[in-house]
């Protein structure tokens, strides 16, 4: 894990997990060896904090959902400087807010993958892009087995048999599908709007209100020379930034002899902590604001006072603001999260949001996935089942008013949960 160093333009440190070593020791190693970031008495104040963790497991991490990350620090005495060292940093990156908003249980979640698991710390890229490297073979296997992989017609509408199990999916083309069993994998903000009415008055489904998608902003920045950058993804720790990565190091398809950043420009609203909603913002405001942080990060080559024989110029910029992303994990959103298995029978949910141990992350999709297909597995065969995760006492007290459908509005990518680039008209 590679950090921009505050105080040091253009300076960069590491917490380097010893290979061999196994996990919570190559953490300690990592931790104890990095001089730079914490003193061995701030570090030592961490322990309080983090010791029930390593005691206790899961239950105390998620017991703290209902702290923010500044006040579970308060509650364990941790120095400030913990905090701007490394929770700003770590809450930008995990779920692109800032530690006052963010839950305490998505930094102890990610830590937790560090105390038990050696490479729980290793950050990965893909070879390629997306669409080839991922999701084709995904649709090739599928093919190959006889399925079917539909693209380009959402669904549009679930309608109900008369026992208010799905009797058939709507698509935007105008085709039902019929099947045994149906698994939303949508984003949690579009699965709302599909919500049938029958089931619009159900706790289980309603508890979903209180989740919501965070905005944020991806952009790619393409320079005329190779930068000075490290192969691997960095903390910019920038208050505009969050993570980047040079793609020409990173990934295998994008190799080159001049630089192409990937960064993530977060917290982007008000919601996430920021004083200007970026997401309104023009293209090139954008840009000039991520190109000043940029100047401390490679201060020979980007900026003013780079000399001007180093200088790197932009070739071309994309901006992609994504309006509604990972849901928001703003304290106690733990609770609402629904379990896989719904109270309809023929029902599945996936996807990030649902309940499962990798917060919304592309990891916590699959394990939610699994735990699906695990569902209809034990359907069945009819064996035992996790069963329904129970719905909190808070959504179990409200009476709720029957709701028909919002339905899909509009076209284009951010209507189904993905981001648009440029001529952004703010919803
Ligand atoms: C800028 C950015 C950076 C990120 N970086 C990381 C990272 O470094 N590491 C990490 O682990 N995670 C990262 N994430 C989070 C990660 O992308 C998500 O957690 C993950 O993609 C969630 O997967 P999902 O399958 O639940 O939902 P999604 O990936 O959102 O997939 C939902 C799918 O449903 C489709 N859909 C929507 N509506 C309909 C409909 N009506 N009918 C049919 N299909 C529909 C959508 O088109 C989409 O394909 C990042 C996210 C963003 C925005």
């Amino acid at each position: 894990m590679t950090f921009a160093m505050q105080e040091l333009p253009g300076e960069f440190t590491s917490f380097e997990f010893p290979a061999g070593v196994p996990a919570p020791f190559n953490m300690a190693a990592a931790i104890l060896g990095n001089t730079k970031m914490l003193t061995l008495e701030e570090k030592i104040k961490m322990v309080p904090g983090l010791l029930p963790m390593l005691l206790e497991g899961q239950s105390f991490i998620d017991a703290q959902d209902e702290l923010s990350v500044l006040e579970f620090m308060i509650k364990y005495g941790m120095p400030d400087r913990i905090n701007e060292e490394i929770f700003i940093a770590m809450g930008k990156a995990l779920d692109f807010i800032d530690p006052d908003l963010l839950s305490m249980t998505v930094v102890l979640t990610a830590m937790n993958r560090f105390i038990n698991e050696a490479d729980g710390s290793q950050t990965a890229f893909l070879d390629g892009n997306p669409t080839k490297r991922f999701c084709e073979p995904i649709k090739n296997f599928v093919e190959s087995t006889g399925g079917e992989v539909v693209c380009s017609s959402p669904v549009t509408q679930i309608h109900l048999n008369d026992d208010n199990t799905v009797k058939s999916l709507q698509l935007k083309d105008g085709t039902q599908v019929e099947a045994d069993y149906y698994v939303s994998a949508v984003p949690v903000d579009v699965f709302k709007r599909l919500v049938p009415t029958q089931w619009s008055t159900d706790p289980f489904f309603r508890q979903i209100d209180e989740l919501e998608g965070i905005p944020v902003i991806n952009i790619q920045m393409w320079f005329d020379r190779k930068l000075n950058s490290v192969d691997g993804l960095c903390f910019s720790r920038s208050s505009l930034l969050s993570v980047y990565a040079d793609m020409s190091n990173c990934c295998a398809e994008y190799a080159s002899e001049t630089s192409m950043l990937e960064l993530v420009f977060a917290p982007c609203c008000p919601e996430a902590g920021s004083p200007i909603n970026w997401i309104a913002k023009p293209d090139s405001e954008i840009i000039d604001a991520a190109l000043k942080e940029l100047a401390r990060l490679f201060p020979t080559e980007i900026g003013d006072d780079a000399p001007e024989h180093k200088k790197a110029k932009l070739t071309k910029s994309t901006v992609v603001r994504v309006p509604r992303s990972v849901y928001a994990a703003v304290p106690g959103r733990n609770k609402f999260r629904p379990s896989q298995q719904t109270p309809i029978d023929n029902f599945i949910l996936a996807g990030d949001y649902a309940s499962q141990k990798y917060l919304g992350s592309m990891e916590g999709a699959v394990l939610s996935g699994k735990l699906a297909a695990e569902v209809i597995c034990d359907k069945e065969m009819n064996r035992d089942s996790k069963g329904l995760k129970d719905v909190h006492s808070s959504v179990l007290g409200k009476e709720f008013s029957s709701k028909d459908p919002v339905g899909i509005v509009g076209s284009g990518a951010t209507v189904y949960g993905g981001g648009k680039q440029g001529n952004f008209e703010n919803p």
